[in-house]
């Protein structure tokens, strides 16, 4: 069994209570999973506490220098850790080394920035005065992180945190808990004890508790949009930063490379079985190559090969669990009652394995539909078609959501309207709107999320300045 890790040891929780992990290819239980529980919360808060004050009055480069020992351990690992995010979530081999390596990305690029660690220094109106800024951590952060990308999404927090000053209690997803279990184990003989907690458990039970705990100082949360919102409610004054989910268009005009746009599209969509926050799940074609598109976008799309994600000839993985096939299901035949139509997928496939729905493409889409509107969270494409640029970013921009956003095209001036109008917080030219380079910063705008990861802006969400006056 999986423990939880509190104050530097393993330790099971307080009521003695676990869960299972399953495979979702398989159908198999893994492993249990220590369940935390309001107590164990309690304790993984006042081990960060304790930790605090020494963590952040320790040199910015030697947390730096940690962090590398970090990166250096994770790359060793960096195989198992591939095998087991795909045992435990079902994406393929080569989608779980990508992830691995964004998030190895982002060590190194924070290990450098410990000696960029910089605040300013100011004039001052005052004679014989000297004024700067200095970089200071929040205190404890409460890291909540959801199952589909276990390993960068995890680390997109931690790291940062952990080279600003602040302590960390973190509770993953109860869909990938063991990934989580072994990024803390890497870490448990270099960080000090009480710097990192882990802390299992169902979010229902013990999130609100992490969230409202009075000595949290800084909340970071990646999952639904729904939560995130709950999130906001209970979390008082503290910072928060939300990174939540996404209805990402991906915009086709008649001078773009068709071929090139259409296997983007299908890789955009398909990957991680559609469960990408930066999925491409609205296509809106030009009317001029509607037709070709489509042809070429069915064809390449039923070739595409289900299975389980450690067969190296697969394309595509699973659905976590089974009851995200049935929701994924639900949109499905919600949308052809409301007069879109199926032209391809659009079933469950138990004889593959556990949790697998067939890539789908919906045609005549309009953009009130709930398909249109909905996150549906897997591999469900909507197909529809645009009489200009205009029409195609006014569909683009009729959602609630506003993470990432592509054009295709060979014009300049389409391209550079399409950048400034599209209501996101990444666009993409010429490729999947999904694009993430680990020194920029990612984030959404409207009900996608607040705040930035990576990059400095990643940095800024776990400190803050300290202005400083010093009269001589
Ligand atoms: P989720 O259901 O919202 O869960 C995310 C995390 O929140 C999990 O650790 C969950 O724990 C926890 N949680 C549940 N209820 C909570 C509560 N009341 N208080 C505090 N925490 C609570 O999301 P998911 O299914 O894991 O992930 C899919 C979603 O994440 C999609 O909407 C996707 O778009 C979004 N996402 C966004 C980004 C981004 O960068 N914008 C990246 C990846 C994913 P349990 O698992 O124990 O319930």
């Amino acid at each position: 069994m999986q423990k939880l890790f509190i104050n530097g040891h393993w330790c099971e929780g307080t009521d003695q209570k676990s869960f299972q992990s399953f495979n979702p290819a398989t159908g198999e239980a893994i492993d249990s999973i220590a369940a935390g529980s309001i107590d164990d919360v309690e304790k993984a808060v006042q081990a960060a506490r304790e930790a605090y004050h020494d963590w952040t009055v320790s040199n910015v480069t030697d947390r730096a220098e940690m962090l590398r020992q970090y990166l250096y351990r994770m790359r060793e690992e960096k195989e198992n850790l591939a095998e087991l995010v795909t045992r435990e979530v079902g994406k393929t081999v080569p989608e779980s080394l990508a992830e691995i390596e964004d998030a190895l990305n982002l060590v190194d690029y924070l290990v450098g920035e410990g000696k960029r660690y910089f605040g300013e220094v100011a004039p001052s109106t005052q004679k014989n005065r000297f004024a700067y800024t200095q970089r200071c951590a929040y205190g404890v952060a409460a890291l909540l992180t959801p199952w589909n990308f276990p390993v960068s999404i995890l680390i997109w927090k931690l790291a940062p945190a952990l080279l600003c000053g602040n302590t960390t209690v973190v509770k993953p997803s109860s869909d990938s808990p063991l990934t989580a279990g072994a990024l803390v184990q890497y870490g448990e003989d270099i960080f000090p004890e009480g710097v990192v907690n882990l802390v299992t458990g169902r979010g229902g039970a013990i999130g609100d508790r992490i969230v409202s705990h009075e000595w949290v100082d800084v909340i970071s949360f990646t999952g639904s949009t729904e939560i995130g919102k709950k999130i906001r409610s209970c979390a008082g004054m503290k910072e928060v930063g939300l990174e939540l989910g996404g209805k990402n268009p991906a915009v086709i005009m008649p001078s773009a490379n068709i071929d090139g746009a259409v296997s983007d599209t299908v890789k955009g969509a398909f990957g991680v079985a559609g469960q990408r926050c930066t999925a491409t799940s609205r296509v809106i074609v030009h009317q001029d190559i509607y037709d070709e598109f489509k042809v070429k976008l069915i064809a390449q799309t039923e070739q595409l090969k289900l299975g389980n994600g450690l067969d190296s000839e697969t394309d595509m993985g699973p659905l976590i669990k089974k009851s995200q096939v049935e929701s994924v299901d639900g949109y499905v035949n919600n949308a052809v009652n409301d007069g879109a139509e199926l032209l391809c997928g659009g079933k469950r496939m138990p004889e593959v394995g556990a949790c697998f729905y067939a890539p789908t493409v919906l045609d005549k889409v309009t953009k009130d539909m709930e398909v249109a509107q909905e996150e549906v969270f897997g591999p469900v494409l909507c197909l529809m078609k645009c009489s200009s640029l205009d029409d195609a970013i006014d569909i683009a921009n009729d959602v609630r959501y506003g993470l990432s956003a592509a054009i295709y095209t060979a014009h300049l001036k389409e391209a550079f309207r399409a950048t400034n109008e599209l209501a996101s917080g990444i666009v993409v030219v010429n490729n999947p709107p999904g694009a993430v380079e680990t020194h920029l910063p990612f984030g959404g705008v409207k009900e996608s999320g607040i705040g930035r990861e990576g990059g400095i802006e990643g940095i800024d969400e776990f400190s803050r300045t300290k202005t400083v006056y010093i009269d001589y």
